[in-house]
């Protein structure tokens, strides 16, 4: 199957998902799952958490003010969104932007894992917490202790399906909105994504 294809049938399927835990609400709220976007090539693919209400309207991430913090964050090691890919673990908006419940990240993980598997990025960055602990997880690294505070800016060597593949964690770009001190590492962090792709 070609990455369009697959795409297509992965949109598909989250779509149609209708036992998921948040498919009444995208329904009822006339949400829309936002899979992710950007390039099907892209040797760098970033990881958020969940949609908001503004990506939930648009069907599309980062859109709102974490999308302008991300957009800045490219823009100053040179890249546009559409020369990455950016999605999320959590394909729908949850309630009032809480955090992402255990049994929904395993319920959408399955997903995340087909989007690297279809990229085959070089570089993978998980952005804050949740998306740090499923890439992780679905890729068959330490969890134990490995939190955003002490992995941020680091590589960590890992494997996909289709082999090497190195994981940069980083800050959600939401940190940065209130406190300056994190967007200058957030900068710094960025700094060592050129290194790799
Ligand atoms: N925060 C996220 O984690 N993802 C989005 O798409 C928007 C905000």
């Amino acid at each position: 199957m070609d990455k369009q294809a697959a795409l297509a049938k992965l949109v598909e399927d989250v779509e149609n998902l209708t036992t998921a835990p948040l498919y009444a609400y995208r329904e009822a709220n006339r949400y829309r799952a936002v899979i992710g976007e950007g390039d099907l090539d892209a040797q760098l693919m970033f990881i958020g958490e969940a949609p908001g209400e503004w990506e939930a309207k648009q069907g599309r991430p980062f859109v709102g003010a974490s999308g302008k913090v991300l957009d800045e964050l490219l823009s100053g090691i040179g890249l546009r969104r559409q020369e990455v890919y950016i999605t999320n673990v959590v394909k729908d908006r949850p309630p009032k932007n809480r955090n992402p419940k255990a049994e929904e990240v395993r319920l959408y993980a399955p997903f995340l894992v087909r989007q690297i598997d279809m990229i085959q990025p070089r570089v993978v960055a998980p952005l804050g917490r949740f998306a740090l602990a499923c890439v992780l997880k679905q890729l068959a690294l330490p969890t134990k202790g490995q939190t955003i505070s002490r992995l941020h800016g680091q590589s960590l060597a890992a494997e996909s399906s289709d082999g090497r593949v190195t994981i940069v964690p980083l800050y959600h770009p939401a940190v940065a909105l209130y406190n300056p001190e994190q967007r200058e590492t957030l900068q710094r962090d960025f700094q060592k994504l050129n290194d790799h792709t």
